[in-house]
Parts: C-alpha cells; sequence; structure tokens
C-alpha cells in the first residue's frame, strides 16, 4: 500500500519540481549499520549552477554530518540510552538545494516503506520471538535535517506522507512551525519570526531609520524578510529598497542589486536574509563595485558565523552584525573532530574533500596527472585543531540535540512498548509503532538537558528555545585577520554591548543609515514620499510642536516655551505703578491732589471772607471735590484691572467730570440767564440762590451717575484679557477705547454746553472776571480733549500709553480747574489778603437794605466799585445793563451771595 502511494503522490508532490521522482543512488551517502536507523540530510555541497551539486564542500555541512556521527557515537556508548539497541544513520547531501534533497529523501522513505513491511528482516531463533537480523541496518525512524528552511519543507511534504517524524537543527523559517502543513516536523532551533524581531531590534538599537534589505528566494528568505518588513514597518523603520535573489542568481544578478543598492545612498544599513552563498556573491558583487566600505550590512543566520564564507571579502564584510542562533561549544566534538584523519574517517565519503579544502593541500593519492603546483601535498600531522583555523560550528549542539532527542524518544519508547521482551531491543511494536504517534507522543513529550548543559524542548509546534547571539565581523588588532565578536545576546529582548561594536576602523562611533536627518527643536517634518524621508518645517512662532509633524496654535494668551514642546500662559500686561508711565501719571497726579488739598484748606481757612464767599461757597467745594476726583482717577485707572477697579475707573471718571463741569455749566449758565434777564426785565431769574444752584448742580451729576449704572447693568464691569498682537495679552477694564468714550458722552454735552456759555459770558467782569476765567478753563478743556482724542486712538492701542493719557488728560482737566479758577482767588488770599476784607464804604444799612431786597435792587443798582485802581472794573465795560453788584475792595462780589445779609461788604 505505502508502494502505491510513493507511486501515485510522489509524482503528484513534485510535479512542480523539474527532476523526476527516482531515487538517486549514485551519490554517495553514509550508512552506518545500527537496530534503528536515524536519516541525516546535510548540505554537504553548496547548490551547483549547472549541476544540482557544486564542487565546493560547504564546511558548515560537513560538521554538522560530522556532529550527527558524533552523537550517535556517544549514544552507542552510553548504556542508559537504548541500552541494547544501537542507532545507526543514513546520511545523505543536499547540495543546499531543495530538489536534490527531496531526490536523496526518497532513500529514506524506500528504506523505511520495505523494511515495515519486510518480515525477513527478522529472526526467530529457536521459536523465540522475532529479532533482527545482526546486519540490519534499519528502517528509517526519523530524519535529522535539513538545514536551508526550503530544503526541510520539501522534505518535510514527503516525510508527512510516510509519517516519518523529522528534526531540524538549522530550519528556521516559520512556516515549518505548521503542524496543518508539516505534522511530523520539529526543529531544536527557533522560528524566525524571533529572528526578525532581532534584526530589527539592532537596527533600531543602532538608530537606523532607513535600510535596505535583500533576500534569497525560497521559504527561508522570503519568509523571514516578510516578518522583518512588517514589524520594521511596525517600528518606524522605512525600507528603502527589498532586493530579492532568484535561484538561479548569476554575477550579473549581483551586480544589479549592489546598483540597486547604492542609487538608495542614504540607505547605508543593508539587512541580509539571505543563503549563505547569497551572502557571498553580495559581498563579491559589493567588492566588484568598489563599495567595499561603503555599506553596513546587518544579516540574518545563513549568513551566521561563517569564516570560510567570508575568504577574499573580508574587508567588505568588516564591521557586519551578524545573527546566530545561541549554542554552547561542545568541547568533546572538538576532540572528536581532532581525532579525524582522511585515513580512518572513510565512514564520511566526502571527508578526503574537505580536508583537502580545509587545509589547502591535496591528498597524495588523489594528485591529479596534471600536476597542479599550487596545491601542496596534505601533511600526516594536519588536524582539525583550532591552531589550524579550525573553529566549530555554531549549530553543532543543534544537531547533537537533534540526535539525542531522537535517541531519547526511541528509548522511551522501546521501554514503553519492548517492556515484554528479555533484553530490551528493537521489538516489532517498536518498528510498527506509528511515527505520527511516535511524533506527538515522544518527541514534543521531550525535556532534558544535552550534552553542555542546555535544556532542550519543543513546544506545540515543535519550535526550539529562542535565544541568539549578536555577532560582530572585526578586525583583529594588529593582524590583518578577522574575527566574529560576540557584542550581546538577545533571549526576549536585545542586549548590545555598544562598547564592542566597531562598524568600521576609521569611522569613530555609529553610521548613520537615515533618509532624514531628525528636525530641529521646533521643528516639524513633512514627509517627502517614504515616511522615513522629510523636510523640516519651522512652526509658527505662536505654535507648539503637538507631534513630529503637527504645529498646533497655543491658542490667544498662550506663546510656547522656546523648546516648542508645550505652551505656557502668557504674563499679561497692564500699567504699573513702577513704570514710567505710571511714575510720571501718578506724580502728577498727586501734586494735583496735594495743590487742591491745599486749595480747599485755604478756602476753609478763609471760607467767611469775601472772597470765598463771593465765589459761592458751596460749588466751589464741590468743585474742588471734582477735581480731587480727578486727580484721584489716575490712581483707579493705574491700579491693576479687577472688578472693584474697574466698577470704580467707570464712577470715577464720570463722576469727576460730571463734578467739574455740572458746577461750572451751572455757574455761567447762571450768569447768563442772569445777564440775559436783566437785559430783559427787571425780574429776578430764577434758580439762582446758592442752594438752587447745588440742587441743580447735583441734578447734572446723578444725570452722569445714572448714566453710569445704567452701562453698569448692560455691560457690568469687570477685568478682561486682550489680546492686540499673538505675544501680548493685556489686562483692562471691559469698557475702555470707543465704549469708554461714549460713555463719557454726557461730560462732552456738559463740556460743549459750558464752554458756549463760557463763550457767552466771557466779557462779563461778574466776581472776578470769574466768567473769563471759566472760559480759559473751558477752552482749554477742549484742547486738552481734542489733543487727546488722537493721542488715545492713535496709539496703536498701547494698552500703558492709552491709560497713561487718559490719567495724565483728567489731571490737565482737573489742573486747567484748579488754575484757572482758583489761582486768582488763592493769589488774592494768600497775597491781597488786605482785598478781602470787607469795608464798608456806604451806608451798611443801604447795603443791608439792598441785601434784604434783592429782588428789587439788584437789577437797578448801579454801583460803582472801589478797590484798586487798577481792579476797578469801570462801568461803561459792564454796559448799560449792567446788573448792580455789591463791591468790596476789589471784590467782585455775587449778586447771590450779596443777598445774604451776613454777606454785606463795604463799599467804597
Ligand atoms: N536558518 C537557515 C534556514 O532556515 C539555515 C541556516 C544554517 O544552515 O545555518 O534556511
Amino acid at each position: 500500500m505505502i508502494l502505491l502511494l510513493i507511486i501515485r503522490f510522489i509524482p503528484l508532490l513534485l510535479a512542480n519540481q523539474d527532476i523526476a521522482p527516482q531515487v538517486d543512488s549514485t551519490q554517495p551517502s553514509t550508512t552506518i549499520p545500527g537496530d534503528i536507523v536515524l536519516g541525516g540530510l546535510f548540505p554537504v555541497h553548496a547548490r551547483g549552477e549547472k549541476q544540482p551539486c557544486g564542487q565546493k564542500i560547504y564546511h558548515r555541512g560537513i560538521q554538522r554530518m560530522e556532529a550527527m556521527m558524533f552523537a550517535i557515537e556517544r549514544i552507542n556508548a552510553d548504556p542508559t540510552i537504548l541500552s541494547n539497541i544501537t542507532i545507526g544513520a543514513h546520511i545523505v547531501d543536499t547540495c543546499s538545494q531543495e530538489t536534490y534533497a527531496l531526490n536523496q529523501s526518497l532513500q529514506f522513505v524506500r528504506v523505511s516503506a520495505l523494511n515495515t513491511m519486510d518480515t525477513s528482516i527478522f529472526e526467530c531463533q529457536d521459536h523465540s520471538i522475532p529479532r533482527p537480523k545482526n546486519n540490519y541496518s534499519g528502517p528509517v525512524f526519523g530524519v535529522v535535517g535539513g538545514s536551508y528552511s526550503s530544503v526541510s519543507i520539501q522534505v518535510a511534504n514527503l516525510l508527512t506522507l510516510f509519517q516519518i517524524p523529522q528534526i531540524s537543527p538549522a530550519s528556521t523559517a516559520k512556516a515549518l512551525s505548521d503542524k496543518n502543513r508539516f505534522k511530523y516536523f520539529a526543529r531544536t532551533v527557533p522560528p524566525d519570526s524571533y529572528q526578525s524581531s532581532v534584526l530589527v531590534d539592532i537596527i533600531k538599537s543602532v538608530n537606523w531609520s532607513y535600510i535596505s534589505t535583500v533576500y534569497s528566494e525560497g521559504s527561508y528568505g522570503e519568509y523571514g524578510i516578510e516578518i522583518f518588513h512588517k514589524e520594521a514597518t511596525e517600528r518606524s523603520v522605512c525600507i528603502a529598497t527589498a532586493e530579492k535573489v532568484s535561484s538561479s542568481a548569476d554575477d550579473k544578478e549581483f551586480d544589479n542589486i549592489i546598483i540597486k543598492l547604492k542609487k538608495k545612498s542614504n540607505a547605508r544599513g543593508v539587512v541580509l536574509f539571505t543563503r549563505a552563498e547569497d551572502a557571498r556573491q553580495i559581498l563579491l558583487a559589493a567588492k566588484r563595485a568598489n563599495a567595499t566600505r561603503y555599506f553596513y550590512w546587518v544579516a540574518s543566520d545563513g549568513w551566521g558565523k561563517q569564516q570560510k564564507l567570508l575568504e577574499g571579502v573580508e574587508d567588505v564584510a568588516e564591521g557586519s552584525i551578524t545573527v546566530e542562533l545561541q549554542s554552547t561549544h561542545i568541547p568533546d566534538f572538538d576532540m572528536y573532530m581532532m581525532s579525524l584523519t582522511p585515513e580512518e574517517n572513510k565512514k564520511n565519503p566526502w571527508f578526503e574533500q574537505y580536508w583537502e579544502d580545509f587545509f589547502q593541500c591535496t591528498l597524495e593519492k588523489n594528485l591529479p596527472l596534471e600536476t597542479d603546483v599550487t596545491l601542496n601535498v596534505c601533511n600526516e600531522d594536519l588536524r582539525l585543531t583550532v591552531e589550524y583555523g579550525y573553529e566549530q560550528e555554531s549549530k553543532v549542539q543543534f544537531v547533537v540535540d537533534a540526535v539525542y532527542a531522537f535517541a531519547l524518544a526511541l528509548d522511551k519508547l522501546n521501554k514503553d512498548v519492548c517492556k515484554d521482551y528479555d533484553q530490551l531491543t528493537v521489538c516489532p511494536s517498536m518498528t510498527q509503532y506509528s511515527g505520527a504517534d511516535f511524533y506527538q507522543n515522544y518527541i514534543l513529550d521531550l525535556n532534558f538537558t544535552d550534552l553542555v548543559g542546555s535544556p532542550v524542548k519543543f513546544d506545540k509546534s515543535g519550535d526550539g528555545l529562542a535565544r541568539y547571539d549578536i555577532l560582530n565581523y572585526q578586525r583583529l588588532p594588529n593582524s590583518s585577520g578577522h574575527h566574529y565578536k560576540v557584542v550581546g545576546k538577545w533571549f526576549n529582548f536585545l542586549e548590545l554591548n555598544y562598547e564592542d561594536l566597531i562598524f568600521d576602523h576609521n569611522l569613530s562611533g555609529t553610521p548613520m543609515s537615515v533618509c532624514s536627518l531628525p528636525c530641529e527643536v521646533g521643528m516639524i517634518k513633512k514627509q517627502q514620499g517614504d515616511t522615513c524621508c522629510w523636510i523640516c518645517d519651522k512652526c509658527e512662532e505662536y505654535e507648539y510642536v503637538y507631534d513630529e509633524v503637527t504645529c498646533k496654535d497655543c491658542g490667544p494668551g498662550n506663546w510656547p516655551y522656546p523648546n516648542k514642546t508645550s505652551c505656557y500662559e502668557l504674563e499679561y500686561e497692564y500699567v504699573r505703578w513702577n513704570s514710567y508711565y505710571g511714575l510720571g501719571a501718578a506724580a502728577f497726579s498727586c501734586l494735583g491732589i496735594i495743590t487742591t488739598l491745599i486749595v480747599i484748606g485755604l478756602f476753609i481757612k478763609h471760607n467767611d471772607t469775601p472772597l470765598v464767599r463771593a465765589s459761592g461757597r458751596e460749588l466751589s467745594y464741590m468743585l474742588l471735590f471734582g477735581i480731587l476726583v480727578c486727580y484721584l482717577n489716575t490712581f483707579a485707572l493705574l491700579a491693576k484691572p479687577s472688578v472693584y477697579v474697574c466698577f470704580t475707573q467707570r464712577v470715577g471718571v464720570g463722576l469727576g467730570f460730571s463734578i467739574i463741569y455740572g458746577a461750572l455749566l451751572t455757574k455761567t449758565n447762571r450768569i447768563s440767564r442772569i445777564f440775559d434777564s436783566a437785559s430783559k426785565s427787571a425780574k429776578r431769574p430764577r434758580f439762582i440762590s446758592p442752594k438752587s444752584q447745588v440742587i441743580i448742580t447735583l441734578l447734572l451729576i446723578s444725570i452722569q451717575l445714572i448714566i453710569t449704572v445704567a452701562y453698569m447693568i448692560v455691560d457690568p464691569p469687570g477685568a478682561k484679557l486682550y489680546f492686540p498682537s499673538r505675544k501680548t495679552a493685556v489686562l483692562k477694564c471691559k469698557i475702555q477705547g470707543t465704549s469708554f468714550i461714549c460713555s463719557q458722552l454726557y461730560n462732552m454735552l456738559l463740556i460743549t454746553t459750558c464752554t458756549i456759555y463760557a463763550v457767552k459770558t466771557r466779557k462779563i467782569p461778574e466776581n472776578f472776571n470769574e466768567s473769563k476765567f471759566i472760559g480759559f478753563t473751558m477752552y482749554t478743556t477742549c484742547i486738552i480733549w481734542l489733543a487727546f482724542m488722537p493721542i488715545y486712538f492713535g496709539t496703536g492701542h498701547t494698552n500703558e500709553t492709552q491709560i497713561t493719557t487718559l490719567c495724565v488728560a483728567t489731571s490737565m482737566n482737573a489742573t486747567v480747574a484748579l488754575v484757572c479758577l482758583y489761582s486768582p482767588k488763592v493769589y488774592i488770599i494768600l497775597f491781597h489778603p488786605d482785598k478781602n476784607v470787607r469795608k464798608l464804604t456806604m451806608n451798611s444799612a443801604t447795603n443791608k437794605k439792598y441785601a434784604a431786597q434783592p429782588s428789587t435792587s439788584y437789577a437797578t443798582s448801579s454801583i460803582s466799585m472801589k478797590g484798586t485802581p487798577g481792579e476797578a472794573i469801570p462801568m461803561e465795560k459792564v454796559g448799560a445793563a449792567t446788573p448792580s453788584r455789591s463791591s468790596c475792595a476789589g471784590v467782585q462780589t455775587d449778586p447771590q451771595e450779596s443777598a445774604e445779609p451776613s454777606d454785606a461788604i463795604s463799599l467804597l
């Protein structure tokens, strides 16, 4: 039935192959007889170009093959494992090629298939239980190999059909973990998903972000690079170009690959996920292209730790980082290898070739007829020792582990199924035991410690433990030789010893392999095609770097830190007391306040003097209070804006002006009315009494207050941040600028009306020419306001200038009022007190009569004043309709004041 399977399935299996399914028994193979035979598949030769097998011996393959024989020897000598059973081997060369390997593997299948049916291999001595005949080499219980994943995959397809378990010591392709496809495949090495992570970890750890990759056609390279690309991309490493080396690649193809790699000039790091011979060809091509020190290679275990591979290309390979499965050196194997000589090692049909290749000599008997003068005859003393350049291949341990795995599993099986036999030998139940069950129950179940103390076990997919060494190919100090130096290891994570890592002897530090350099602080990346290639662009000065590619506005009132990583809140501006502006305005105001207080003091002191009385005391004090309020406003305006400050500002400014101009308007209006009515009739105008005056003024003030309150209801006072520019935040009261001026419209109306009256009454020499001085006050006030407007609105809205202008304008208005209205009076009070006395020049009674009958005498009296000659105002100047006035020494009394009996002033 199995024969039928061979006939039916193998042609199908090989349908895509170019080879016929015949067993090629012409090629040498090794057969070591034993009760149980293990198959062995090793790449003894490199792949050939025209022939399936190349001429070149593959040192790594020979060592692995010898490792299998070494392990078998040890197991057979070990009484604790398969004590009465010897293990034999049937080892074939894969020539590093899957089709050829498959062809060779048919030998295992044939032996296996035939032997399971052939009872003639057993003998029954004395009718006892059947035992295998002595010369029987046994069925192939399992296969150790292959090395290249593509070989293992092909062979596994075949072996699966015959339920022959297979343990590979080197094949790492992830696909082999698929238990649906490769049911009886296990390996003492881990799958490449780990190795791809190791490679990405290395790339990341040397800060490369832009690399090229080269991979071999076939399961190993294609699967490996696929996972590598995926993980690299996920971890922000860009692949500049990915070049595939076809199975039939020639020098031209390798040269083209180098040309393509060179085109991506910034991708100096090149990851090689290739078979060993492809890696060598790439290095040779790089040498041909004069790119010896151009690329920095990072290679998978296909290149691994091989010395021979780099012969002639050491300079190109110098500085490379390679990954190799972590293994432990087996000293006994070195001894074993050292003991081998071509004369004695006849089991290995390829050993002589290896020997000649290794020592670069020729074994005498093989000396060709046409003498090759370049080759010496091999010295008899030659041994495979370190002195001669021998180095244990890194996967030897895994080969030994694979053989031991089979031996230990068979031992257990033997103990389980052959326990009924006298001696534990190979019994029929063992030879007929299902390969599937053997794999599942015995191989996968293994857990042992190998010759060098490393744990060996398989996971449910049949994969081994993932541990890697990171090697750096370095020039030996003071010599032209090179060696691999272990610079790190990987077991779940990478540990790299950066100090030991040398990429280039002429270069200090790690070379770069990036498409674009990182952007400076505060700059973002503007992608240019590939995600790793960009140009750097500046963020706006008010923006911060949100992420690598985005600038974000800090928002009003915020500004980015110099490193642009985030924003801080701008310190808001407001006029400070200690600024020049603040100090100036405050000094001016203080001076005004002191002066005003002095004037108030003087007036209080001289409250009963004719001059003070004649000024209209109530309005005078109100005016002085208004002036004081105006000065005090400076402090409200300079204070740090808050709800209370803004409230005070609004009330204060409105109130100050309305008091001054309300009082002045009342005054001018009264004078105007008196003189108007005097010219028309003798009837005394209404509301000219001091009380009426105060009430009128208060009314005028209250209108401003009502407006202020109403405005406050509509727009409650409060401080607000303004952002005149992106970098400035100004704390201001909400009502400022135009709306502030609007709120002062009423005061403007007062000023305008007052000015009109002042103009009208300018020539009336009433009360020490007060109208004239009111006129001065009003004209100056108008000028101040006219000057104030453009300064206030034309300063580019600099808060400091605006506020200071307002302070100064307010203080100047107050000053103008103070100076124009009060300086003449203060002057008289202080310097001419003689003019500020009541001198009764006429009959007091007469005067009292005037006072008692103000309504009648007011309009008709025509009294010439007596004062200092200079100050006397000629009546003709007053005009015919000039109302009568009380006259004192130089003091023109207010008619209203004189109406009070107590205020009677002595006339000349
Ligand atoms: N890991 C490689 C593969 O799976 C083989 C490397 C070796 O033979 O050392 O193809």
